[in-house]
């Protein structure tokens, strides 16, 4: 065990010197004291002002937290509760996941998990520490009993290298290639989606770290303007904005917050403002919608949609014949309905099509019917199409066709797009961050102490 200590608490070290470096782990030392304080109040006043700044536009946000700081500090977080906001599980401490084995992940969750349970604070999902997670992480989230989590992160093209000092550029290189590991935009769609039957709803950065603590952005002006960018993006696709910040640099980003909210709130067409459970409420009710096409007569079909009352059904036309248009479709309000044309309003798929397709179909929503008869649909995917494996690509495809198909949008109610706040607390005073190295390397002993003081509890009951 000691030597397991050991070797835990240097590879602490080592990733600390490797995602920072030297000189930015020396700013960070410092930055630290300049943030936090001994006690509770400052870090506290911090997490509030969040969440009134969020509560002005009606947005309750999730805040991500390790079960260490909940026992530590039950009080305040239920607080925050109380102050109507939502939690998610940051790990049992603040460490590496990807460096434990599926076992000890399993006990670090089902441990967090019992800590939420006793300090009476409902929490079914997880964002790993430092954003970073493996295959096995997410198996052990199926193990653990969570439902969700927010891992997958997706990195905005917002930045131009031109615009900063060299050596700020790279420690912001240093955080992409050694802590976030993101996915490029061009590679991914920011929509919940299904692993191992754990629905990640995906976190878009830069976030305040980069902007602020990487990058040395001082405007709060220019940090809206960087946000307003991937919601920009974002709206445009109809996707989800998950957002991710810190509490400890609230003083350098309330204001651009603020106006990002403000934005986000006066757009065009409205977006869904929700908690990431929200979401992934609504994405597990969304994912037993289906349509049934019937012939009714020549050149029509009966339409019936099965689906909640939330549902926006949606038909794609190649001619606008009026009616409200989300992102180029006609929203539908009769169900069942007839939609008269002499082909189905779906997508035909071969049956030799790959799994991924189907899965991606569903997860967008289209209507979508296994069959060879390429002459009964408005958009027939051929063996080539149907090889593509990417949601983007697929999408794409689809967008740029001229056949009329059917699908359910991806929010309820005729939202276009979906926004979610989120924080990490990860320390709320200076002595968490001492504990943090030295907790994650003996978490066995944590755990034990704890059921031991459990069960002194339940004797002297
Ligand atoms: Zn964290």
């Amino acid at each position: 065990m000691s030597k397991d200590k050991s070797d835990n608490t240097i590879s602490y070290k080592r990733f600390l010197l490797t995602t920072k470096g030297l000189p930015l782990l020396s700013k960070r030392v410092f930055l630290i004291f300049k943030r936090f304080d001994f006690g509770v109040k400052k870090i506290d006043r911090c997490i509030l002002d969040y969440i009134y700044i969020l509560r002005k536009y009606n947005c309750r946000p999730t805040l991500f937290t390790t079960a260490v700081l909940l026992t530590r500090y039950p009080s305040i977080f239920k607080n925050y509760l109380k102050e109507g906001a939502e939690f998610g599980c940051h790990g049992l401490f603040h460490g590496d996941y990807t460096q434990l084995s599926f076992e000890d992940q399993v006990k670090q969750m089902n441990g967090a998990r019992t800590f939420f349970q006793e300090c009476a604070i409902p929490c079914r999902g997880f964002r790993p520490p430092y954003l970073k997670w493996c295959h096995a992480t997410t198996r052990a989230l199926r193990e653990a009993h969570y439902e969700w989590s927010s891992n997958q992160v997706i990195l905005w093209d917002i930045l131009k290298q031109d615009d900063f000092k060299e050596r700020y550029w790279s420690d912001y290189q240093k955080s992409i290639t050694d802590i976030y590991l993101p996915q490029r935009e061009d590679r991914a769609y920011p929509l919940p989606n299904e692993r191992e039957g754990i629905i990640d709803i995906p976190v878009s950065i830069p976030d305040d770290e980069i902007l602020i603590d990487r990058l040395r952005i001082t405007n709060q002006e220019h940090i809206f303007d960087y946000w307003k960018a991937i919601f920009d993006k974002i709206y445009q696709s109809g996707g989800v904005f998950v957002h991710i910040a810190h509490h400890e640099r609230m003083s350098y980003f309330n204001e651009a917050l603020d106006a990002l909210l403000k934005y986000v709130t006066n757009a065009k067409h409205s977006t869904w403002i929700a908690t990431l459970q929200e979401i992934y409420q609504w994405w597990k009710e969304r994912n037993t919608f289906s349509f049934r096409i019937e012939k009714s007569g020549e050149n029509e079909y009966c339409v019936q949609c099965n689906c909640s009352p939330r549902a926006t059904v949606l038909l794609k036309r190649s001619s606008n014949n009026g009616g409200y248009n989300l992102n180029g479709y006609r929203v539908i309000h009769d169900r069942p309905f007839i939609y008269r044309g002499p082909r189905k309003p779906a997508i035909g798929i071969p049956a030799n099509a790959p799994d991924e397709l189907q899965s991606n179909l569903r997860s967008s929503g289209f209507a979508y019917e296994i069959s060879s008869r390429q002459e009964d649909y408005e958009i027939f995917l051929d063996e080539k199409q149907s090889a593509s494996n990417n949601l983007k690509n697929l999408l794409e495809f689809i967008e740029s066709s001229s056949g009329n198909v059917l699908r359910f949008w991806n929010w309820p109610d005729g939202h276009k797009c979906a926004f979610s706040a989120s924080s990490d607390i990860d320390s709320i005073t200076l002595k968490d961050f001492y504990y943090r190295a030295k907790e994650f390397s003996d978490y066995r002993t944590f755990l034990k102490t704890q059921e031991q003081s459990r069960d002194k509890r339940k004797n002297k009951v």
